[in-house]
């Protein structure tokens, strides 16, 4: 089981709480706080319980290297602002200096650790180095979904160290909507695939195959299974070393419970720097000098259909090329149904990453149910892998 912040006594405690606060920046400032926000309920909770905290979390990949372009200091300025109160600093994570402002913080108060992969041990899940990060606080508390994945050293060596440990509200939350709406799921429940990668989403289709009631495929690995199909799919992306995976589960086809839809058409261009010749073709017919960059219209027609006649959705990788104009279409067609599905009650689960670029750039991130903070983390959680810097805190 693990433990919910909710169950601990935090009066008058250090609470080490482990963040993922890994935003982008642009020239020196963060340009999108999504995962700071994100973050907020859990530290709030903390404070209004009495405690201080200690919070710590990677940004980027410095790779064990003091990097200043990958400081968490600006960081640091936007959660002061959002929380509008001062933040203590450390500019080395596990320094002396660093460890007596942890050990002489006030109820209240909140001391931030600069960037944990500044060292390299952290990546490592050295022992030493978690010896040491955990001597800032009394209790541990992980709420860094996008790392959960990861068995490094402020998320699994450091929660060895501790007898009181648990988890915050943000992985509370996608626990809820990635683990316990999948189980139990309102029925139809439509999972929707995209994206450039196919070998990282077969775990998905495995595992929804008996459990989703449509499983709709398109982007970039879409092409994969129509070539497996046996049609010419011009310059379309395809992940050769996957294509018998991908002709054996189109041919499970009729034994598993979920169908599977693929697009019937796509908008296809000589390619993307030079993207000349852009038209709608039949997937069967692409030109051989052309690149599938999103779905048609047929097949959008298609897949919001489905989208509209179910009660959960889970939706991973983009339909097409969304950052480019001229190949949203798809991506954006989708976010709209997913949008319409939320207001009229049903459950909408956007798994992080490019998708929730995509619904961020079309500006439909508040409707949906859930958008996870973690690309990775929430593919490797729906497709039912366990995540190390859980299993650790299970007790
Ligand atoms: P992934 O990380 O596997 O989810 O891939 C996300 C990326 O897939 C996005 O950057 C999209 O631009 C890209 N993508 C989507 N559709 C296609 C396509 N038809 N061809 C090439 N790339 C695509």
């Amino acid at each position: 089981m693990l433990r919910s912040i909710k169950s601990f006594d935090l009066k008058n405690k250090r609470i080490l709480l482990r963040l993922d606060l890994n935003v982008p920046l642009q020239n020196g400032v963060v340009a999108d706080d999504f995962r700071i926000r994100s973050a907020l309920p859990t530290i709030q909770f903390c404070l209004e319980s009495g405690a201080a905290v200690v919070i710590m979390s990677h940004l980027g990949r410095p790779r064990g290297q003091v990097n200043p372009d990958l400081s968490l200091i600006p960081v640091g300025e936007s959660l002061a602002e959002l929380l509008e109160m001062p933040i203590k600093f450390s500019a080395d994570c596990v320094s002396e200096d660093a460890q007596d402002v942890s050990l002489g913080l006030k109820p209240g108060e909140i001391h931030l650790l600069e960037n944990l992969r500044f060292h390299d041990e952290e990546t490592r899940n050295d022992s030493n180095f978690s010896a040491q990060l955990a001597k800032h606080g009394q209790i541990y508390l992980n709420d860094a979904f996008g790392t959960a994945h990861r068995a490094h050293a402020s998320n699994v060596g450091v929660a060895r160290q501790f007898t009181f440990k648990g988890i915050g509200f943000l992985i509370e939350k996608e626990l809820r909507y990635l683990q316990n709406v999948i189980q139990r799921p309102q029925r139809p429940l439509t999972l929707i695939l995209g994206g450039a990668k196919i070998d990282t989403k077969l775990g998905l289709i495995d595992r929804f195959a008996d459990k989703a009631d449509s499983i709709l495929i398109g982007g970039g690995m879409a092409f994969t299974f129509i070539k497996a199909q046996g049609y010419s799919v011009g310059k379309s992306l395809v992940d050769d070393s996957q294509l018998k995976m991908a002709g054996r589960i189109i041919s499970r086809g009729q034994s598993q419970r979920a169908k599977l839809i693929f697009p019937s058409d796509v908008v296809a261009a000589t390619g993307l720097d030079s993207a000349q010749e852009i038209g709608v073709y039949p997937v069967k017919a692409i030109p051989g000098n052309l690149m599938g960059l999103d779905i048609g219209p047929r097949s959008i027609d298609r897949f919001t259909q489905v989208i509209r006649e179910s009660a959960t959705i889970v939706w991973n990788g983009p339909a097409g090329v969304f950052e480019t104009p001229g190949f949203e279409t798809g991506s954006l067609k989708i976010a709209e149904a997913l949008s319409d599905c939320s207001a009229n009650g049903a459950i909408t689960v956007i798994g992080g990453g490019d998708t929730a670029a995509a619904i961020r750039k079309f500006g439909l991130l508040e409707k949906m149910s859930h958008v996870s903070t973690g690309g990775g983390a929430s593919l490797e959680l729906l497709s039912g892998k366990q995540l190390p810097a859980l299993t650790v805190l299970e007790s």
